[in-house]
């Protein structure tokens, strides 16, 4: 009778241990960087475009979801975000009124003062993911200043766009910012080049003039950085559409931040939207839209002129150019170590088990907003 119930106890023992054990099995995260384009926008694009009536063409693609990738009004944000100010409309308004979907946030460039700029940044992310993609500009650029650590740790972090990053800058009203560089093979530019690759994170150059050594440094830095994703900020400011075809003809690393606003609002600009539509259709696959914060021609306009753009463009180039291009280089964004340790933390803090997340950098960001709430 004894041996009969230290049997029963055993094997209760041994039951549980294993009840124990198929229960702790803790999570699973898949690295997960496929982007699926999503098909049926071009046909809802040629539907948004036969239904125009003279209404204004911001209502006219309302739908077209809209990425503006070069963005510096994240401090103007927070002043919207922190006072009352009811008065005057605030941005994330603006963004609805103009259709914006995502906008690649940041404030301040390659100065000390960016530094504070990008820590904002990173904070209305966590508000507003839905909203915004945060981007990083405080980089020191001389060697000997920490500049590659400080770029990889934001990258770990969970960063997704480096930028503007002041390459070389003549003529720019913030042309004495204290971190610029020389040309865009200067300092330690090129190891910069090498980790952002690493992390398949976009990294966006202010490059002015945009013609000379500059040039040569910048196709330097293009032709030895195969991997890098290069974003060449407001490119069309004082390029015209025979360079671009010169360019891109060379590299596909290569991105084109198309700056609307410029070619059609500025006096100074020697062209017109429809004189780039050849070299947009050309290589459809590596053009985007960026505001720049509306510079000289404010902000709306600047929306404005992102739709005068599109509305020219052939339905499979228009949602290219508006937001795929863009949102391909986020999705194909790995999680990072950091992110993924974090996430195996939160997870073990809230007892989470027998869970699979399929993730890449940015969803594993929202997952770790969402668990830290
Ligand atoms: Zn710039
Ligand atoms: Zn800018």
């Amino acid at each position: 009778m004894k041996r009969i119930w230290i049997v029963v106890l055993i094997g209760l023992g041994v039951a549980g241990i294993v009840i124990i054990l198929s229960g702790h099995q803790g999570i699973q995260i898949i690295q997960d960087t496929t982007y699926q384009y999503e098909k049926s926008i071009e046909q809802e694009f040629t539907q948004m475009k036969k239904g125009k009536t003279g209404q204004p063409l911001y209502e006219v693609y309302h739908d077209l979801p809209v990425i503006d990738v070069h963005n510096h009004s994240v401090e103007y944000f927070h002043m919207m975000e922190s006072r009352n100010m009811n008065h005057v409309k605030s941005v994330k308004e603006l963004w609805q009124q103009y259709g914006i979907d995502h906008t690649v946030l940041f404030g301040d460039v390659s100065e000390p003062s960016a530094i504070q700029t990008d820590r904002l940044s990173w904070r209305y992310y966590q508000e507003y993911p839905d909203l915004i993609y945060p981007s990083f500009a405080g980089i020191p650029l001389e060697k000997g200043k920490n500049g590659v650590e400080k770029v990889q740790e934001q990258l770990e972090k969970g960063y997704l766009n480096v930028g503007e990053i002041y390459a070389a800058s003549r003529f720019s009203p913030s042309a004495n910012v204290r971190w610029k560089g020389e040309h865009p093979y200067s300092g330690v530019l090129p190891e910069i080049y090498e980790v952002v690759a690493e992390y398949t994170t976009p990294i966006m150059l202010h490059i002015d003039p945009p013609r000379g050594k500059n040039m040569s440094y910048f196709r330097r830095a293009l032709t030895n950085h195969p991997e890098t994703l290069f974003i060449f900020a407001h490119g069309n400011v004082y390029t015209s559409p025979k360079k671009f075809e010169n360019l891109l003809a060379d590299y596909d690393n290569l991105y084109i931040d198309f700056f609307a606003g410029f070619t059609q609002y500025n006096e100074s600009s020697q062209y017109k939207l429809r004189d780039f539509v050849p070299v947009i259709e050309k290589y459809p696959n590596q053009f985007m839209l960026g505001s720049d914060s509306g510079v000289e021609i404010g902000i709306e306009k600047s929306y404005q002129a992102m739709y005068e753009l599109i509305d020219q463009l052939t339905p499979a180039t228009a949602v290219k150019v508006a937001y795929q291009n863009y949102e391909r280089l986020i999705e194909e964004q790995p999680f990072t170590k950091y992110q993924k340790n974090r996430i195996q933390e939160l997870a073990e803090e809230l007892m989470i088990e027998n869970k699979t997340y399929r993730l890449n950098k940015h969803k594993a960001n929202e997952l770790i907003f969402e668990l830290s709430n």
